[in-house]
């Protein structure tokens, strides 16, 4: 049946006119908390940049733009000659997606390709990225997944990231996403020939649906032995109703940890995934890799010993790493960790599983 279904939708995929062009809102690179941002275009293609009624024009090379916070409106400064503005736009000369280099002065730079639309709150430079559905959903997978992973995991992580792309929006209030795992880990979009960006393109368009509606579906990476329900987390449900399920690799070889805790933060355990996170807040990002420990006192501190990474819901990708290993495809894999749902192509009906 897996075998047929394949080429089937590999048929409509390539011949299907109605795949709609989707475009993405990521606000990037709040992670730095910029207060100064480097614009430069980064191939072979002007960017225009628009800000306070007035059009300029930054030719490719080593030319560049630069954004400065000053009292909550931004400072360009554009080869010296500098305006204030409350936001601006940075396009192609045809209005549309345009390739460009974003830099945190000694901190970051990353090359991104949409339109970019800077603005200035609480205190600090926000650039967001509109960006095509495609490429946002390559440079997820890029970011989340190990370089091991093998292509139908890639797959999955793919479809996921696409799905909750379509369906995770409004988290943000001057933007769709972030880059970070609060929503979903990006960086710059990797190479055309990278195993992401392969597993991309194989899977164009093609989103988890329940009820026939795309949903947000959640990942981590590593479950313990097996997944969880949000309830079992104490986090709220959402449109799909997750189940646990057993999870083969995990359960025979779980990722194991140990940590001590003050008592002090150990204190702020106890009220399952935002507990969790209240800890790793304090502490920095790991202090308490996953909900699934048992604790004890030991020399007036309190030391964890727990399984798994993440809050174990939705997909495991230490789990989906294993079943792609064994031979099982994309389909199977979303299908062992979301049941009840079906892959659907986007402006398409449902296509069920058939395995
Ligand atoms: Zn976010
Ligand atoms: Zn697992």
């Amino acid at each position: 049946m897996l075998g047929r279904a394949v080429p089937l939708l590999l048929f409509t995929l390539v011949f299907n006119p109605r795949v709609i062009a989707q475009d993405v809102r990521i606000g990037v690179l709040g992670l730095f908390h910029p207060h100064e941002l480097r614009l430069q275009a980064s191939r072979n293609e002007a960017v225009i940049i628009h800000a306070a009624d007035q059009t300029f024009v930054l030719e490719p090379g080593p030319r560049m733009a630069t954004v400065h916070i000053s009292n909550n409106a931004l400072l360009l400064d554009f080869g010296g000659y500098v305006v204030q503005t409350k936001e601006l736009r940075a396009t192609a000369r045809n209005n549309g997606a345009v390739s460009f280099l974003l830099t945190v002065p000694g901190k970051v730079a990353r090359a991104y390709r949409g339109t970019l639309v800077v603005k200035a709150t609480r205190g600090e430079v926000v650039p967001i990225i509109t960006m095509d559905l495609e490429t946002a959903v390559a440079s997820a997978v890029a970011s989340e997944s190990g370089s091991d992973t093998p292509p139908e995991a890639l797959k999955a992580q793919a479809v996921v990231a696409r799905s909750y792309f379509l369906a995770g929006g409004g988290r943000h209030r001057d933007f769709d996403f972030c880059d970070l795992t609060h929503c979903q880990f990006l960086r710059e979009p990797p190479a055309p020939d990278s195993s992401a960006a392969i597993a991309t393109r194989e899977t164009q368009g093609i989103v988890l649906t329940f009820e026939e509606k795309p949903f947000a579906p959640m990942f981590s990476r590593s479950c313990g032995g097996h997944t969880r329900t949000p309830a079992d987390v104490g986090l709220p449900g959402g449109a799909y109703p997750y189940f646990s399920v057993l999870c083969d690799f995990c359960h025979k070889s779980p990722y194991r940890w140990t940590r001590t805790l003050s008592s002090q933060d150990a204190a702020l355990l106890g009220k399952g995934e935002s507990g969790r996170l209240a800890v790793d807040r304090r502490l920095g990002w790991n202090a308490v890799p996953s909900n699934n420990f048992t604790s004890r006192s030991e020399s007036g501190q309190v030391v964890l010993e727990g399984v798994g990474q993440g809050h174990s819901i939705g997909l495991c990708q230490r789990g989906a790493k294993a079943l792609a290993n064994e031979g099982s495809s994309f389909r199977q894999i979303l299908n062992h960790y979301f049941p009840n749902t079906q892959l659907s192509l986007l402006g398409e009906h449902a296509v069920r599983p058939t395995d």
